[in-house]
């Protein structure tokens, strides 16, 4: 039963970003199976996840190619590694399918098995690229506050969630933030366009570079649209901006494209909807559809070469690196995308279509802002949407409008009081219709709850 299930969950499982105090009293909610774009609860409730599991779920769940793709793999070689001068057919099959889907600067992957460890490699190969063209005093990366790169030491240094920061002494040396590009919050109230304030986030990363001495920067990293920072989704001045920032000191820039990659935007990669030509790039979540975990690095030639023709053994890698099973998937789901252009219908159809009904939405009471990068968005919620004040923390609006979700069948995060979504690229018009309904409901009862408590 739920409640045997929710037992056991609450005596022995340390859930990842769970106050284990609050599990241990309510209980989790158990997720049994899924179909296309819903989800069943244990209680047979059934749920629209807008989240697509946690930006990952792009070609929709039960698609039968990948579950036959794993199944076949794991019966040839379910495991070998790529150490010492091995590799395996799909580990091969899958470097030469991205360099393919990538811009044309990537050529060569490095595999990991999530987008944590993907930036962890980000971290250790700008270093040795440096050292290898002998600046080892370039060491430094700088990232910006609110992003989120991952949990391993080096990903939640390079994240500027400032909660992750105080648990574990980070972040680790070298690594320095700036500012986000967050329009809605820094420069709207300063009565700045969007493409003003973008050219001014742009500014302060070259502050930056200049305080810390441009000869002791090595790179600066970015996810074209900050995704659990809550769907940030930056002016379309500022990534064209960074990237001029970046050529003329010489720094080589790091697209986290672990949310934004394989046609969240519109475009296979965020760093193409955004205009940049990123030197190395990371992978995961979508790359396999979160079938299996599998992430990676995309090397652009500039660093590559240098690493191959100079730069001798790099002493990285992880078991799990270009994992044959978990390649042979992301091969089925990346000829999956191309084949049902997926990423074409994003930017042509679905997209758009979200985006009106994005636009709809900032007519509610609740609403200050509503935006949408290809099929990812935001909606604010504010306690005066005129003037765009927000509602006092302690009152946590957005996990009220979550609570709401939850009871009416609909997954959407609260990141503060920004309701997010990302839902899969294989949805329809009429799911995207349906959606909307739901999320349109959940607005009107967490109004109808503002409002009565005043
Ligand atoms: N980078 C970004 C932009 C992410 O959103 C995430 C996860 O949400 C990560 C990195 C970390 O990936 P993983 O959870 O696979 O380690």
């Amino acid at each position: 039963t739920t409640q045997d299930w929710q037992a056991a969950d609450a005596a022995h499982f340390l859930h990842p970003f769970t106050d284990f105090d609050a599990l241990a009293k309510k209980g989790s909610r158990i997720i049994e199976r899924a179909e296309n774009i819903y989800l069943w609860d244990s209680e047979g409730h059934k749920i629209l996840d807008a989240m697509s599991g946690l930006w990952c779920v792009n070609v929709g769940y039960g698609r039968q190619e990948l579950i036959d793709a794993a199944t076949a793999q794991l019966k040839q070689l379910p495991f070998y590694n790529a150490f010492f001068q091995t590799a395996t057919p799909p580990a091969i099959e899958l470097a030469e399918l991205l360099s393919e889907v990538t811009p044309p600067q990537f050529r060569h992957v490095f595999f990991s098995g999530s987008g944590s460890e993907g930036n962890d490699t980000v971290v250790r190969m700008v270093r040795r690229y440096w050292d290898v063209l002998g600046q080892p005093e370039r060491k430094v990366i700088i990232s910006r506050n609110n992003a989120y790169h991952g949990s391993t030491m080096a990903g939640a240094s390079l994240g500027g969630m400032s909660g992750m920061h105080a648990q574990g002494g980070l972040p680790i040396p070298d690594i320095t933030h700036i500012e986000q590009p967050y329009w809605y919050e820094l420069g709207r109230p300063q009565g700045l366009s969007r493409d003003d304030f973008g050219r001014l986030a742009a500014s302060w990363l070259e502050k930056k570079i200049l305080e810390v001495g441009p000869e002791r920067v090595a790179a600066f990293i970015g996810e074209p649209v900050q995704g659990a920072g809550g769907v940030i989704i930056p002016p379309a001045t500022y990534w064209p901006a960074i990237q001029a920032i970046c050529d003329k000191y010489g720094i080589l820039l790091v697209s986290d494209e672990v949310i934004c990659g394989f046609g969240r935007t519109g475009r296979w990669w965020g760093c193409e909807t955004m205009g940049t030509r990123p030197d190395l790039m990371t992978f995961a979540k979508g790359v396999t559809s979160g079938y299996i975990p599998l992430g990676g690095v995309m090397v652009g030639e500039r660093v590559a070469r240098v690493l191959i023709e100079q730069g001798g053994e790099f002493n990285h890698g992880y078991t799990y690196s270009g994992h044959p099973v978990a390649c042979a998937v992301a091969l089925a789901n990346i000829r999956l995308i191309q084949r049902e252009r997926l990423v074409d219908r994003v930017r042509d159809d679905l997209g758009p279509y979200l985006a009106q009904h994005f636009e709809a939405l900032k007519a509610h009471p609740l609403v200050g802002d509503a935006e949408t990068c290809g099929l990812m968005g935001a909606v604010v919620l504010a306690r005066d949407k005129a003037s765009g004040t927000p509602f006092a923390s302690d009152l946590e609006v957005g996990m009220v409008c979550r609570g709401h979700c939850f009871g009416n069948g609909l997954i959407m995060r609260a990141v503060g009081d920004r309701m997010i979504i990302a839902p899969p690229l294989v949805m329809t018009r009429d799911q995207i219709d349906e959606m909307m309904v739901l999320i349109k409901r959940c607005l009107d009862l967490t109004w109808a709850d503002v409002k009565a408590r005043g």
